[in-house]
């Protein structure tokens, strides 16, 4: 755990509990930029790493350099992901470019590797600021980052309303955390934005950046080596303009009736859809809220929103930052591990392949319908996701086979995941509250039926037309692939 003091630019400003130094290492007089690296938060505005970058680079009297990067070889890279982030990184291009810094973009494939290049540009900056992501790569590459560069590094949380540093570190249960957030609040709705004292970055680059706003990123995508059998999702266009439609949306259609329709997966009105752009950051929960606030809708539909967007997602970010591995299946609450372990060597008549589970071809209708949303959509309904991964422990050899399957249908398909909350809501599952009857296979876990989709009004005729959509055939590892950065050194 580093201690260093934040710098000036930083420490007085009233985004600091956003910040963490990773090293205590001292700026770099010769640098010529301060290093804005963004691995997820891909939007220009209301985005506190760029804004803690442009207030370090003003203390300095240096530009912002934002730079975002992909390569092919991050676990689960393909069409719909990359599609999804490059249209991103595209628009977070242009949106630091209007508000007068410079952003480069480099898309890592054959003929344009660029070995190192954050530490190569790292070397040229006098500090790196980077995003402090508590899952998936982002973690582990800004830890190596921070212990190899001489410069300093400082991360900033980006996905929360009110920065988790700021509550204490013993919260164990949501009421608890609930009690400290909500207070809070209030405090984190202004938006706070900085203007550059210095003009764009302009000097030499150690590399050549790729155009992202003049190339065709559906030919730049369909050359990569990565998996092109995943589809792009219609229902998720990606950008920043197709994220601020869905916004409005959410203020016009949906908010009004949310607190009610949004458990019933039959409508296509009833939730936000918008955990993939709060994923990769193109929206930021701020701005969401401040809409949701404005908003002609009733309080109880507002006071849901707020419960789901600021109670569930960031008890869930709260909880991965104390997690050493939050991916992993040792987080799940340790009565449900007993529980589990010990019906473990039961039979289990309900066995698929990883093929069925994929494409969503069990003997389970409902399950398929719950799958299809995964495979063609890359996202699924909230109601539908708790009787999908419930279901799993049944469908699989054993429970760490069922954590293990559902984190990867889960990150390999649906474009929100690898998120604080798809392990934080598996772990829920899988550990909710203990059902007093003991049954095989699930011990003391508690099951769940298909009812609340079932008895809906033409909930079965939804369910067999949800069921029978036509799947696209996806290439399928012999087993399901344990992700790298769980088990040692990942590549990227
Ligand atoms: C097994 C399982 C796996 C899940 N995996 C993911 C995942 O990988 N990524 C992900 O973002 N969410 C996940 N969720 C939570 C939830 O299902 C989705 O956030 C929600 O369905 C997204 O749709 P929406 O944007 O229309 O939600 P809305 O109902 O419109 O909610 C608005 C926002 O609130 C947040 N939210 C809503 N419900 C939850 C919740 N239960 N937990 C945390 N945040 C929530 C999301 O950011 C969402 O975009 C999972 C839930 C379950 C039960």
């Amino acid at each position: 755990m580093v201690t260093a003091a934040l710098p000036v630019g930083l420490s007085d400003w009233r985004g600091a509990p956003r910040v963490q130094a990773l090293n205590d290492r001292v700026p770099n007089a010769s640098g010529r930029f301060v290093l804005c690296w963004l691995q997820q938060a891909l939007r220009a505005r209301d985005n506190p790493v760029i804004d803690a970058s442009i207030r370090l680079g003003n203390a300095l009297s240096l530009p912002v350099l934002v730079y975002h990067g992909v390569r092919e070889d991050y676990p689960y890279a393909s069409d719909r992901l990359h599609h999804f982030i490059l249209g991103a990184s595209r628009d977070l291009g242009t949106g630091c470019r209007d508000r007068g810094f410079a952003c480069v973009h480099h898309v890592d494939r054959a003929g344009h590797r660029e070995k190192g290049l954050v530490h190569r540009l790292g070397a040229e900056a006098a500090a790196i600021v980077l995003e402090d992501q508590p899952t998936f790569v982002a973690r582990w590459q800004s830890d190596r980052v921070a212990a190899r560069t001489a410069v300093p590094v400082y991360a900033v949380n980006s996905a929360c309303l009110v920065p988790p540093a700021l509550l204490s570190d013993d919260i164990r249960g949501r009421s608890s955390f609930l009690r400290r957030h909500e207070p809070e609040r209030a405090n984190w709705m202004e938006a706070d934005e900085a203007v550059p004292d210095v003009s764009a970055y302009a000097g030499p680059l150690p590399f050549s950046p790729d155009a992202l706003d003049t190339c065709d990123l559906d030919a730049l995508v369909a050359a990569l080596a990565i998996d092109h059998s995943l589809p792009v999702s219609d229902m998720h266009p990606a950008g920043r303009p197709a994220a601020e439609a869905r916004l409005r949306r959410l203020v016009t259609e949906v908010l009004p009736g949310y607190a009610s329709a949004r458990n019933d997966a039959t409508r296509a009105d009833g939730a936000s859809g918008l955990s993939p752009y709060l994923h990769f950051g193109v929206l930021g929960p701020r701005e969401i809220m401040a809409a949701v606030t404005a908003a002609e809708a009733g309080s109880k539909h507002k006071a849901k929103f707020a419960d789901e967007l600021l109670g569930w997602r960031e008890w869930f970010h709260y909880q991965a930052r104390a997690l050493a591995a939050p991916e992993r299946y040792d987080r799940i609450a340790g009565w449900a591990v007993e529980t589990l372990g010990r019906h473990a060597g039961d039979p289990r008549p309900e066995l698929e392949t990883l093929d069925a589970l994929v494409h969503g071809e069990t003997r389970d209708q409902t399950w398929n319908a719950c799958q299809k949303q995964f495979l063609l959509d890359g996202w699924m309904h909230n109601n539908l996701r708790m009787y999908w991964c419930k279901r799993l422990i049944a469908m699989t050899p054993s429970p760490e086979a069922a954590w293990a399957t559902a984190c990867y249908l889960n990150d390999r398909l649906s474009l929100d995941g690898r998120d604080p909350s798809t392990y934080g809501n598996i772990s829920a599952i899988f550990a909710g509250s203990p059902s007093d009857r003991e049954r095989p296979i699930y011990g003391r876990v508690a099951v769940r039926g298909d009812g609340s989709t079932r008895r809906r009004e033409g909930g079965d005729e939804w369910l067999a037309t949800a069921a029978a959509r036509p799947v696209t055939r996806l290439t399928i590892p012999a087993e399901v692939p344990v992700d790298p950065y769980l088990t040692g050194e990942p590549t990227v």
